[in-house]
Protein backbone atom coordinates (compact mmCIF):
# COMPACT_ATOMS: atom_id res chain seq x y z
CA UNK A 1 0.00 0.00 0.00
CA UNK A 2 1.29 3.01 -0.41
CA UNK A 3 0.34 6.31 1.40
CA UNK A 4 0.98 10.29 1.66
CA UNK A 5 1.06 10.10 -2.37
CA UNK A 6 0.01 13.74 -3.62
CA UNK A 7 -0.11 14.19 -7.47
CA UNK A 8 -0.15 18.08 -7.14
CA UNK A 9 3.78 18.01 -5.57
CA UNK A 10 4.17 16.21 -9.41
CA UNK A 11 2.42 18.10 -11.62
CA UNK A 12 3.97 21.03 -13.54
CA UNK A 13 2.94 24.80 -12.51
CA UNK A 14 1.89 25.49 -16.24
CA UNK A 15 -0.59 22.29 -15.72
CA UNK A 16 -2.05 22.79 -12.36
CA UNK A 17 -3.22 25.87 -13.56
CA UNK A 18 -4.48 25.19 -17.15
CA UNK A 19 -7.81 25.52 -18.63
CA UNK A 20 -8.15 22.77 -21.15
CA UNK A 21 -9.23 23.35 -24.76
CA UNK A 22 -13.24 23.03 -24.82
CA UNK A 23 -14.73 21.40 -28.09
CA UNK A 24 -18.08 21.38 -29.47
CA UNK A 25 -18.50 18.20 -28.41
CA UNK A 26 -17.50 18.16 -25.23
CA UNK A 27 -19.72 21.33 -24.54
CA UNK A 28 -22.62 19.01 -25.95
CA UNK A 29 -22.09 15.53 -25.51
CA UNK A 30 -26.16 14.04 -25.53
CA UNK A 31 -25.74 12.82 -28.80
CA UNK A 32 -28.00 10.18 -28.37
CA UNK A 33 -30.98 10.84 -26.68
CA UNK A 34 -32.86 13.41 -28.99
CA UNK A 35 -32.49 13.64 -32.95
CA UNK A 36 -30.63 16.87 -32.71
CA UNK A 37 -28.92 18.87 -35.86
CA UNK A 38 -25.24 19.40 -35.65
CA UNK A 39 -24.36 22.97 -36.40
CA UNK A 40 -21.73 23.61 -33.88
CA UNK A 41 -18.58 22.73 -35.23
CA UNK A 42 -18.19 24.04 -38.67
CA UNK A 43 -17.98 20.70 -40.25
CA UNK A 44 -19.25 19.88 -43.86
CA UNK A 45 -23.05 18.50 -43.32
CA UNK A 46 -22.58 16.18 -46.34
CA UNK A 47 -22.28 12.57 -44.89
CA UNK A 48 -19.27 10.46 -46.15
CA UNK A 49 -19.16 8.46 -42.65
CA UNK A 50 -16.20 10.38 -41.23
CA UNK A 51 -17.43 13.70 -42.01
CA UNK A 52 -18.16 14.56 -38.15
CA UNK A 53 -15.60 14.93 -35.31
CA UNK A 54 -14.65 11.83 -33.87
CA UNK A 55 -16.09 10.90 -29.69
CA UNK A 56 -13.14 12.92 -28.01
CA UNK A 57 -14.00 10.47 -25.17
CA UNK A 58 -13.81 7.22 -27.17
CA UNK A 59 -16.67 5.91 -25.04
CA UNK A 60 -17.46 2.69 -27.22
CA UNK A 61 -14.20 1.68 -27.19
CA UNK A 62 -13.68 2.58 -23.46
CA UNK A 63 -16.65 0.89 -22.66
CA UNK A 64 -15.22 -2.64 -24.38
CA UNK A 65 -11.67 -2.20 -23.09
CA UNK A 66 -12.99 -1.90 -19.43
CA UNK A 67 -15.02 -5.19 -19.99
CA UNK A 68 -12.15 -6.85 -21.16
CA UNK A 69 -9.89 -5.73 -18.68
CA UNK A 70 -11.99 -5.02 -15.80
CA UNK A 71 -11.08 -1.46 -14.94
CA UNK A 72 -13.56 1.27 -15.22
CA UNK A 73 -13.98 3.59 -17.74
CA UNK A 74 -12.81 6.51 -15.12
CA UNK A 75 -9.42 5.05 -15.02
CA UNK A 76 -8.94 4.07 -18.78
CA UNK A 77 -6.58 7.48 -21.15
CA UNK A 78 -6.75 6.73 -25.15
CA UNK A 79 -3.57 7.99 -26.88
CA UNK A 80 -2.40 7.94 -30.66
CA UNK A 81 -0.25 4.91 -29.90
CA UNK A 82 1.56 4.44 -26.45
CA UNK A 83 4.01 6.40 -27.67
CA UNK A 84 1.25 9.68 -27.42
CA UNK A 85 0.16 8.49 -24.09
CA UNK A 86 4.07 8.35 -22.59
CA UNK A 87 4.55 11.76 -24.24
CA UNK A 88 1.41 13.13 -22.56
CA UNK A 89 2.99 12.24 -19.27
CA UNK A 90 6.21 13.80 -19.68
CA UNK A 91 4.39 17.04 -20.59
CA UNK A 92 2.29 16.97 -17.40
CA UNK A 93 5.17 15.55 -14.81
CA UNK A 94 8.48 16.49 -16.27
CA UNK A 95 9.63 20.92 -16.12
CA UNK A 96 11.86 20.90 -19.10
CA UNK A 97 15.65 21.47 -17.85
CA UNK A 98 14.73 20.65 -14.26
CA UNK A 99 13.14 17.19 -13.79
CA UNK A 100 14.86 14.15 -14.77
CA UNK A 101 13.39 10.43 -15.55
CA UNK A 102 14.96 7.28 -14.50
CA UNK A 103 15.27 4.23 -16.95
CA UNK A 104 17.13 0.81 -16.68
CA UNK A 105 18.39 -0.60 -20.44
CA UNK A 106 18.26 -2.79 -21.98
CA UNK A 107 14.70 -1.38 -22.90
CA UNK A 108 12.45 -0.15 -25.27
CA UNK A 109 13.93 3.43 -26.89
CA UNK A 110 11.38 5.37 -27.15
CA UNK A 111 11.54 6.85 -23.33
CA UNK A 112 14.95 8.41 -23.93
CA UNK A 113 13.83 9.97 -27.68
CA UNK A 114 10.78 11.51 -25.62
CA UNK A 115 12.98 12.64 -22.61
CA UNK A 116 15.47 14.22 -24.88
CA UNK A 117 12.66 16.09 -26.97
CA UNK A 118 10.93 17.16 -23.40
CA UNK A 119 14.59 18.27 -22.17
CA UNK A 120 14.61 15.81 -19.63
CA UNK A 121 17.32 14.10 -18.09
CA UNK A 122 17.64 10.49 -18.30
CA UNK A 123 19.33 8.54 -15.90
CA UNK A 124 20.07 5.31 -16.91
CA UNK A 125 20.12 2.52 -14.13
CA UNK A 126 21.25 -1.21 -16.01
CA UNK A 127 19.70 -4.26 -15.49
CA UNK A 128 21.22 -6.62 -13.75
CA UNK A 129 22.72 -9.99 -15.14
CA UNK A 130 19.02 -11.78 -14.99
CA UNK A 131 17.82 -8.43 -16.84
CA UNK A 132 16.45 -7.65 -13.61
CA UNK A 133 15.67 -4.04 -11.93
CA UNK A 134 18.84 -2.89 -9.37
CA UNK A 135 16.75 -1.92 -6.81
CA UNK A 136 18.91 -0.18 -4.36
CA UNK A 137 20.77 1.59 -7.30
CA UNK A 138 17.69 2.70 -8.67
CA UNK A 139 16.50 4.45 -5.28
CA UNK A 140 19.50 5.84 -4.49
CA UNK A 141 19.52 7.37 -8.54
CA UNK A 142 16.16 9.36 -7.32
CA UNK A 143 16.04 13.15 -5.93
CA UNK A 144 13.68 15.15 -5.80
CA UNK A 145 13.04 16.14 -9.31
CA UNK A 146 12.90 12.21 -10.11
CA UNK A 147 9.13 12.24 -11.36
CA UNK A 148 9.67 8.75 -12.97
CA UNK A 149 10.40 5.60 -13.25
CA UNK A 150 10.14 3.71 -16.34
CA UNK A 151 9.30 -0.40 -15.99
CA UNK A 152 8.88 -2.02 -19.21
CA UNK A 153 7.65 -5.91 -17.94
CA UNK A 154 7.90 -8.13 -20.40
CA UNK A 155 10.77 -6.16 -21.46
CA UNK A 156 11.92 -5.27 -24.56
CA UNK A 157 14.45 -6.45 -26.06
CA UNK A 158 14.98 -9.23 -23.48
CA UNK A 159 11.72 -10.62 -22.95
CA UNK A 160 11.97 -11.36 -19.25
CA UNK A 161 9.47 -10.13 -16.61
CA UNK A 162 10.43 -7.87 -13.50
CA UNK A 163 9.71 -10.18 -9.98
CA UNK A 164 6.89 -9.06 -8.20
CA UNK A 165 9.15 -8.12 -5.31
CA UNK A 166 11.57 -5.97 -7.34
CA UNK A 167 8.22 -4.09 -8.76
CA UNK A 168 6.34 -3.37 -5.54
CA UNK A 169 9.75 -2.24 -3.60
CA UNK A 170 10.22 0.53 -6.53
CA UNK A 171 6.14 1.17 -5.94
CA UNK A 172 6.31 1.80 -2.60
CA UNK A 173 9.77 3.56 -2.24
CA UNK A 174 10.36 5.54 -5.17
CA UNK A 175 8.68 9.10 -4.73
CA UNK A 176 7.35 9.81 -8.69
CA UNK A 177 5.07 7.83 -10.67
CA UNK A 178 6.17 4.36 -11.68
CA UNK A 179 5.06 3.64 -15.46
CA UNK A 180 4.71 -0.05 -16.09
CA UNK A 181 4.95 -0.40 -19.90
CA UNK A 182 2.82 -3.63 -20.32
CA UNK A 183 3.02 -3.67 -24.43
CA UNK A 184 3.18 -7.73 -24.30
CA UNK A 185 1.44 -8.84 -21.22
CA UNK A 186 -1.03 -10.76 -22.97
CA UNK A 187 1.86 -13.13 -24.09
CA UNK A 188 2.80 -13.54 -20.85
CA UNK A 189 2.12 -16.38 -17.86
CA UNK A 190 2.69 -14.01 -15.55
CA UNK A 191 -0.75 -11.56 -14.11
CA UNK A 192 -1.06 -7.54 -15.43
CA UNK A 193 -0.40 -5.12 -12.67
CA UNK A 194 -3.88 -4.01 -13.55
CA UNK A 195 -5.78 -4.85 -10.09
CA UNK A 196 -3.04 -3.12 -8.07
CA UNK A 197 -3.85 0.55 -9.33
CA UNK A 198 -5.86 1.20 -5.90
CA UNK A 199 -3.23 0.34 -4.17
CA UNK A 200 -0.42 1.69 -5.40
CA UNK A 201 -1.95 5.38 -6.36
CA UNK A 202 1.88 6.26 -7.71
CA UNK A 203 1.23 3.62 -10.65
CA UNK A 204 0.88 4.05 -14.08
CA UNK A 205 0.66 0.86 -16.82
CA UNK A 206 0.69 1.61 -20.32
CA UNK A 207 -0.96 -1.42 -22.83
CA UNK A 208 -0.94 -1.12 -26.90
CA UNK A 209 -3.63 -2.49 -29.20
CA UNK A 210 -0.23 -2.88 -31.23
CA UNK A 211 0.93 -6.07 -30.62
CA UNK A 212 -1.62 -8.83 -28.98
CA UNK A 213 -4.51 -7.17 -30.41
CA UNK A 214 -3.08 -7.17 -33.91
CA UNK A 215 -3.96 -3.57 -34.67
CA UNK A 216 -0.29 -1.78 -35.20
CA UNK A 217 -1.89 0.49 -38.29
CA UNK A 218 -4.20 2.10 -36.12
CA UNK A 219 -2.50 3.43 -33.39
CA UNK A 220 -4.32 2.92 -30.24
CA UNK A 221 -2.17 3.45 -26.69
CA UNK A 222 -4.24 2.24 -23.50
CA UNK A 223 -3.47 4.09 -20.24
CA UNK A 224 -4.62 2.76 -16.90
CA UNK A 225 -3.99 5.05 -13.61
CA UNK A 226 -5.73 6.68 -11.01
CA UNK A 227 -8.87 8.58 -11.58
CA UNK A 228 -6.76 11.93 -10.81
CA UNK A 229 -3.92 11.24 -13.02
CA UNK A 230 -6.67 10.11 -15.70
CA UNK A 231 -8.01 13.63 -15.29
CA UNK A 232 -4.86 15.28 -15.89
CA UNK A 233 -3.86 13.35 -18.87
CA UNK A 234 -7.47 14.20 -20.39
CA UNK A 235 -6.49 17.87 -20.22
CA UNK A 236 -3.58 18.13 -21.81
CA UNK A 237 -4.49 15.77 -24.49
CA UNK A 238 -5.53 16.95 -28.44
CA UNK A 239 -9.30 17.22 -27.98
CA UNK A 240 -9.78 14.32 -30.79
CA UNK A 241 -6.50 12.56 -30.55
CA UNK A 242 -7.87 8.78 -31.38
CA UNK A 243 -9.76 9.79 -34.58
CA UNK A 244 -12.54 8.02 -36.20
CA UNK A 245 -11.17 5.56 -37.85
CA UNK A 246 -8.74 4.22 -35.47
CA UNK A 247 -12.05 4.22 -33.42
CA UNK A 248 -14.06 2.14 -35.21
CA UNK A 249 -11.31 -0.76 -36.15
CA UNK A 250 -11.09 -1.40 -32.62
CA UNK A 251 -14.29 -1.61 -31.69
CA UNK A 252 -15.11 -4.52 -34.22
CA UNK A 253 -11.40 -5.83 -32.98
CA UNK A 254 -12.85 -5.98 -29.32
CA UNK A 255 -15.59 -7.52 -30.13
CA UNK A 256 -13.00 -10.50 -31.35
CA UNK A 257 -11.77 -11.30 -28.44
CA UNK A 258 -12.29 -15.39 -29.17
CA UNK A 259 -9.65 -14.91 -32.57
CA UNK A 260 -7.26 -12.25 -30.23
CA UNK A 261 -7.16 -15.19 -28.31
CA UNK A 262 -6.56 -18.23 -30.49
CA UNK A 263 -3.48 -15.91 -32.03
CA UNK A 264 -1.71 -15.27 -28.90
CA UNK A 265 -2.27 -18.83 -28.49
CA UNK A 266 -0.80 -19.68 -31.61
CA UNK A 267 2.33 -17.25 -31.22
CA UNK A 268 3.26 -18.30 -27.52
CA UNK A 269 3.04 -22.11 -28.99
CA UNK A 270 5.41 -21.06 -32.02
CA UNK A 271 7.72 -19.18 -30.05
CA UNK A 272 7.97 -22.28 -27.43
CA UNK A 273 8.87 -24.53 -30.85
CA UNK A 274 11.17 -21.73 -32.24
CA UNK A 275 13.04 -21.44 -28.74
CA UNK A 276 13.77 -24.94 -28.70
CA UNK A 277 14.54 -25.48 -32.68
CA UNK A 278 17.36 -22.14 -32.11
CA UNK A 279 18.25 -24.03 -28.84
CA UNK A 280 19.24 -27.57 -30.33
CA UNK A 281 20.13 -27.38 -34.34
CA UNK A 282 21.78 -24.22 -34.92
CA UNK A 283 25.23 -24.33 -33.77
CA UNK A 284 26.19 -20.56 -33.51
CA UNK A 285 23.17 -19.73 -31.04
CA UNK A 286 24.87 -19.34 -27.52
CA UNK A 287 21.98 -18.36 -25.87
CA UNK A 288 18.23 -18.24 -26.26
CA UNK A 289 16.41 -15.73 -23.13
CA UNK A 290 13.28 -17.09 -21.62
CA UNK A 291 10.71 -15.02 -23.32
CA UNK A 292 7.09 -13.80 -21.63
CA UNK A 293 6.53 -11.91 -25.00
CA UNK A 294 5.95 -12.16 -28.76
CA UNK A 295 10.29 -12.26 -29.70
CA UNK A 296 13.04 -13.98 -28.51
CA UNK A 297 16.33 -12.99 -27.94
CA UNK A 298 19.19 -14.86 -28.94
CA UNK A 299 22.76 -14.83 -28.43
CA UNK A 300 24.81 -15.48 -31.04
CA UNK A 301 28.42 -15.56 -32.39
CA UNK A 302 28.64 -12.46 -34.49
CA UNK A 303 25.17 -11.14 -34.53
CA UNK A 304 26.18 -8.40 -37.26
CA UNK A 305 27.54 -11.10 -39.25
CA UNK A 306 24.71 -13.13 -38.58
CA UNK A 307 22.17 -10.13 -38.90
CA UNK A 308 23.79 -9.50 -42.60
CA UNK A 309 23.47 -13.28 -43.84
CA UNK A 310 20.16 -12.94 -42.82
CA UNK A 311 18.80 -10.18 -45.05
CA UNK A 312 20.90 -12.30 -47.56
CA UNK A 313 18.08 -14.87 -47.61
CA UNK A 314 15.41 -12.12 -47.01
CA UNK A 315 14.49 -12.54 -43.42
CA UNK A 316 14.74 -8.88 -41.49
CA UNK A 317 15.26 -9.29 -37.79
CA UNK A 318 16.72 -6.49 -35.46
CA UNK A 319 20.02 -6.65 -34.25
CA UNK A 320 20.77 -5.79 -30.95
CA UNK A 321 24.35 -5.99 -30.18
CA UNK A 322 25.11 -2.19 -29.71
CA UNK A 323 22.55 -2.19 -26.42
CA UNK A 324 23.90 -2.70 -22.96
CA UNK A 325 24.41 -6.11 -21.82
CA UNK A 326 23.46 -7.36 -25.68
CA UNK A 327 26.12 -8.24 -27.29
CA UNK A 328 26.37 -10.09 -29.88
CA UNK A 329 22.39 -10.36 -29.96
CA UNK A 330 19.73 -10.31 -31.56
CA UNK A 331 15.87 -10.08 -31.56
CA UNK A 332 13.66 -12.06 -33.52
CA UNK A 333 9.81 -11.63 -33.69
CA UNK A 334 7.89 -14.68 -33.46
CA UNK A 335 5.90 -15.33 -36.88
CA UNK A 336 3.16 -17.26 -38.33
CA UNK A 337 4.27 -21.57 -38.67
CA UNK A 338 5.41 -20.03 -42.30
CA UNK A 339 7.87 -17.53 -41.36
CA UNK A 340 9.46 -19.29 -38.72
CA UNK A 341 9.99 -22.64 -40.30
CA UNK A 342 11.71 -19.77 -43.06
CA UNK A 343 14.05 -18.59 -40.43
CA UNK A 344 14.67 -21.39 -39.52
CA UNK A 345 15.74 -22.94 -43.18
CA UNK A 346 17.95 -19.47 -43.75
CA UNK A 347 19.73 -20.09 -40.26
CA UNK A 348 20.54 -23.96 -40.84
CA UNK A 349 21.44 -22.63 -43.96
CA UNK A 350 24.30 -20.08 -42.87
CA UNK A 351 25.82 -22.46 -40.32
C1 LIG B 1 5.81 -1.97 -29.28
C2 LIG B 1 5.92 -1.33 -27.96
C3 LIG B 1 5.01 -0.36 -27.58
C4 LIG B 1 3.88 0.01 -28.49
O1 LIG B 1 3.85 1.28 -28.89
P1 LIG B 1 2.64 1.82 -29.77
O2 LIG B 1 3.00 3.24 -29.92
O3 LIG B 1 1.38 1.62 -28.97
O4 LIG B 1 2.59 1.05 -31.04
C5 LIG B 1 5.12 0.21 -26.33
N1 LIG B 1 6.09 -0.19 -25.48
C6 LIG B 1 6.96 -1.13 -25.82
C7 LIG B 1 7.99 -1.58 -24.84
C8 LIG B 1 6.92 -1.73 -27.08
O5 LIG B 1 7.83 -2.65 -27.41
Amino acid sequence: MKTNFNINSLLRENIKSLKPYSSARDEYKDITTKKMIFLDANENPFENGVNRYPDPQQNNVKNLLSKIKTVSKENILLGNGSDEVLDLIFRAFCEPNKDNIITLPPTYGMYDVLANINAIQNREVLLNKDFQPKVNQILETADTNSKVLFLCSPNNPTGNTFTVDAVEELLTKFNGLVILDEAYIDFSKHKSWLEKLEKFPNLIITQTLSKAFGLAGIRLGVCYASKEIIKVLNNIKPPYNVNELTQQKAIIRLQQIDEIQNEIAQLVSERKRLKNELESSISYVEKVYSSDANFLLIKVDDANKRYNQLIDYGVVIRNRTTQPLCENCLRISVGICEENQKLLRALKAIQ
